[in-house]
């Protein structure tokens, strides 16, 4: 990252690039002098937060006062954090923005310490003297789901000498996780390897993806996957002793909080089911043909037939190297979601024009690309747009998440406005796809159509079939310290290899009987255990409502297009599996896992299609 930095050259300036292609940080404040009042107030807003202590549970009157003070205060602290963080963001190296930014965080540890007493204060009043309270008192409306969650999830709490005890032991939960990161990033010694033009390349983790998915030239990519691999090989035994202690430690907080698994003791945070994970990865399993297809039609493209490897499946399979400009670009996506309805065109209308996109990379501004939302102004997009396809695609994805902010914004509470990363990916991903019939609609030319069908097979391919995969090894290595079975490198490889085999077939060349090791190298099993389904469920959930949206008869596509703006509507007004039913997607059914791999299956068909007029 840092040579793209640092490559001046063609990078321009901030002051060098026009204002409507940066944020206007004015929407969110005039000035430092306006940002320094709001600080000011959101320091005086504690106190008043504070002053309530011991009052909220005497009456209905004296919480919903409090609470409506906290939100008051929640809404100040977002605008007062983000506006420095915004700033940081596209120059990392404005010492102002960051000064302000660390007194924004010392104000946020004094918010902590002066709210502490809320929820168990909260907690002390019965839940039906609560929903009595909520159901008389207007003020109180906005909290219903919020206040039944917390007694929710007050179930699990134990007496307060257990919980202390359990205390003790936070500080060590985290140490496996932190010692996996340490191994694998700050001590790892990178190898060195010289590519067939005589450059010599350090072989990190970003310029080892780089080759293998950009690298033309296939001794390069073999050379680097024959170099990069033993940083990990050789640390096996190590690394499956770390993942060991991450499991045994979900194990031993599943116990104590009286879950049956690690698997429901992980998904009660958003009260979703078991048996949606199980569906997922088991219905996942039993319908890998057209991934399998997919790399099939790869190898043949590619001439590898009987020669297919591993570093030869994120190769372009097309030569196709068209630059999107980006006021192109931002017109494709306009087009691409008229499907959407008017209301939705007007506000992407709105999303794209007014300094609510920060396009370019320019010097010290950070990589990547995410939209986030500044409750009561509007959302702000981070781009690095470089005008590849990708990118295009970035640009749409980002965008579903900026219209979904918006719509909830609107139409929610403080409260409820803010929705989880379980519905969140719906609404991206749902973009994407119709930026994909966008595009395809509009081009002839055999070698877009290629580039474009890769690149929507290779969102569900990596989000979807990836993700699932990795769910089914974390569900598989739990259950094994849930049995008191051994948890070696022996037991985890032969989990992946199982995997492996059930997922790609013989699709691939195995290299020299080599156990996999996939389960060394995904950091989300060291940081997050049980993350990435939802991934997997939101493409699913995504496409089953395209496919309602898009087909059948006209009366029900509008429903289903009405639903879908529901919910995009709904924040976090509710659990996520309900939101989702209401929108007409039942996760604990096969139908939205198989939306998405028939869309898969179409989409390889095609692209058998077009590889057809080519010869
Ligand atoms: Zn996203």
């Amino acid at each position: 990252m840092s040579t793209t930095l640092n490559a001046k050259e063609t990078t321009k300036s901030r002051d060098e690039i026009a204002a409507e292609y940066k944020w206007n940080f004015s929407d969110i404040y005039p000035s430092w002098e306006a940002w320094q009042a709001d600080f000011d107030q959101l320091m005086t807003k504690m106190d008043e937060v504070a002053a309530y202590k011991g009052t909220i549970s005497k009456s209905a009157a004296n919480l919903a006062k409090a609470l409506k003070t906290q939100d008051e205060l929640s809404v100040i602290a977002y605008k007062v954090y983000l506006y420095p963080m915004l700033q940081k963001d596209v120059d990392t190296r404005n010492m102002e923005a960051l000064g302000k930014l660390q007194q924004v965080q010392m104000a946020f540890a004094k918010f902590g310490v002066a709210t502490a007493w809320i929820t168990p204060e909260l907690l002390t009043i019965p839940q039906e003297t609560m929903m009595k309270w909520i159901a008389e008192t207007p003020e109180l409306k906005d909290q219903k789901f919020g206040m039944e969650d917390m007694y929710r999830n007050q179930e699990r709490v134990m007496s307060e000498d257990k919980e202390k005890i359990v205390s003790y032991f936070g500080p060590t939960s985290g140490t496996a996780s932190s010692v996996y990161s340490s191994l694998t990033t700050a001590d790892v010694e990178f190898p060195t390897i010289k590519l067939a033009n005589g450059e010599e390349v350090t072989l990190t983790h970003g310029a080892y993806s780089k080759i293998l998915s950009t690298d033309n030239n296939r001794e390069n990519r073999k050379a680097a996957k024959e170099a990069y691999e033993p940083v990990y090989r050789k640390k096996l035994n190590t690394i499956a002793s770390i993942y060991k202690g991450i499991v045994d430690n979900d194990w031993a907080h599943a116990q104590v909080r009286g879950y049956n698994s690690c698997l429901e003791a992980a998904l009660d945070g958003n009260n979703i089911p078991t048996d949606v994970y199980l569906n997922l990865i088991n219905t996942v399993k039993e319908n890998t043909a057209p991934l399998q297809r997919y790399h099939k039609v790869r190898a043949q493209i590619l001439n590898l037939e009987g020669d297919y490897h591993g570093y030869d499946s994120r190769i372009s399979i097309s030569d196709f190297e068209k630059k999107y400009p980006y006021d192109e670009a931002k017109e494709m996506v306009v087009e691409a979601v008229k499907p959407l309805g008017e209301d939705y065109n007007v506000k992407i209308k709105k999303a794209i024009a007014n300094g609510w996109l920060d396009v370019y990379e320019t010097p010290g501004k950070r990589s990547g690309a995410y939209s986030i939302n500044v409750y009561g102004v509007h959302p702000f997009m981070l781009l690095n747009y470089n005008g590849t396809m990708d990118y295009v695609f970035t640009l749409a994805h980002e965008l579903g998440h900026t219209l979904h902010s918006m719509l909830s914004s609107e139409n929610q509470p403080f409260s409820t406005h803010n929705y989880t990363i379980f519905v969140a990916e719906v609404a991206s991903t749902f973009n994407e796809r119709l930026m994909l019939d966008h595009m395809l609609s509009n081009t002839k030319d055999p070698h877009e159509r290629i580039a474009l069908l890769q690149q929507a097979i290779e969102g569900i391919t990596g989000t979807f079939y990836a993700q699932a995969m990795f769910a089914d090894f974390e569900y598989q290595a739990h259950s094994l310290a849930e049995q008191g079975k051994p948890i070696t490198a022996e037991s985890l490889s032969a989990i992946c290899d199982d995997l492996d085999k059930a997922y790609y077939g013989d699709a691939f060349v195995k290299d020299n009987n080599k156990p996999s090791m996939f389960w060394a190298r995904i950091p989300h099993f060291y940081n997050s255990p049980f993350y990435v389904y939802q991934y997997a469920t939101c493409f699913a959930s995504s496409a089953e409502i395209y496919n309602k949206v898009t087909t059948g008869k006209k009366k029900d596509r509008k429903i289903a297009l009405e639903k879908y703006i529901t919910l995009l509507k709904s924040g976090g007004n509710d659990y996520p599996m309900n939101q989702l039913k209401k929108a007409g997607v039942d996760l604990s059914t096969k139908e939205p896992i198989l939306a998405i791999i028939n869309q898969l299956d179409n989409l390889v068909t095609q692209l058998e299609q077009e590889v057809a007029k080519l010869k």
